[in-house]
């Protein structure tokens, strides 16, 4: 398991006058076990830190340990995380065996048993067991959504990141969602960080917020902190505290 440190990290894309800071200067300890939620409104920078934890962006200036380990020049496949998107990226000519296995069968020597061990027991934790032999376009979007979190959960990650993972879903199946993410962060005990613009998502999801604004850190604090105590007007205004 593994707790992430990130260190003054700045992003800016472009350069010049054109440039546009993304992420501002951002420092975060984030305990191993925590579910952190990194929420704020469109383009406030929630997906560009979260794509500099996984290693799909390279930070303008700054560090992030994952563990006890300085991943800045790791690509994601050495950073020991899975990531659950909100399209949720599934081969569609696979079956859902296959889309689980898939990841385990490129990236490591375990035997076909052990796999197939994997993917039944991770595919029993989502309640997708019945569905291993369909393919993604005779399942429904939560069904998909499922799939998608159980390929998520065969890699054993030290780190979960769930970007907008629930926003293609319809009210009442964001709700089953979130208590089921819920579950199954607390049952396998995963470093998670989770990306929403969503204050419902925000207020009863995470041990912590980080709320952000145009790529700078307004507030950390735990939901109620934010909600009752928030730091600013932009955050009682986000989350929409008593006034
Ligand atoms: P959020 O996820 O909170 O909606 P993003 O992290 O996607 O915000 O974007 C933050 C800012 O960075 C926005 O102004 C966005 O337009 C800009 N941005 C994001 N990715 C790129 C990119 N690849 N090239 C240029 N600008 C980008
Ligand atoms: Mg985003």
């Amino acid at each position: 398991m593994a707790g992430i440190t990130i260190d003054d990290v700045t992003k800016e894309f472009g350069e010049g006058e054109e440039s546009i800071v993304a992420v501002d200067d951002v420092s975060l300890d984030i305990t191993d076990g925590e579910f952190v939620v990194f929420v704020g409104p469109s383009g406030s920078g929630k997906s560009t830190l979260m794509r500099i934890v996984a290693g799909l962006e390279t930070q303008t200036a700054g560090d992030v340990h994952i563990g006890d380990t300085l991943v800045n020049q790791l690509g994601p496949r050495a950073r020991d995380i899975a990531m659950v998107f909100q399209n949720y990226a599934l081969y569609p000519n696979m079956t859902v065996e296959e889309n689980m296995s898939f990841g385990l069968k490129m990236s490591t020597e375990m035997s076909d048993d052990e796999i197939e061990q994997k993917v039944r027991s991770a595919a029993e934790m989502m309640d997708i067991d019945m569905l291993l032999d369909n393919t993604p376009g005779e399942l429904s979007g939560g069904q998909q959504q499922r799939v998608a979190l159980g390929r998520a959960i065969v890699r054993d990650p030290n780190v979960f990141l769930m970007d907008e993972p629930l926003s293609n879903l319809d009210a009442k199946l964001r709700t089953e969602m979130r208590t089921e993410i819920n579950r199954l962060q607390s049952e396998l005990g995963v470093t998670t960080l989770y990306v929403t613009h969503d204050q419902t998502e925000a207020m009863t999801m995470g041990d912590r917020l980080v709320v952000l604004n145009h790529g700078d850190l307004q507030q950390v604090g735990t939901p109620l902190e934010c909600f009752y105590r928030p730091a600013n007007r932009f955050v009682a205004g986000f989350l929409g505290s008593p006034s």
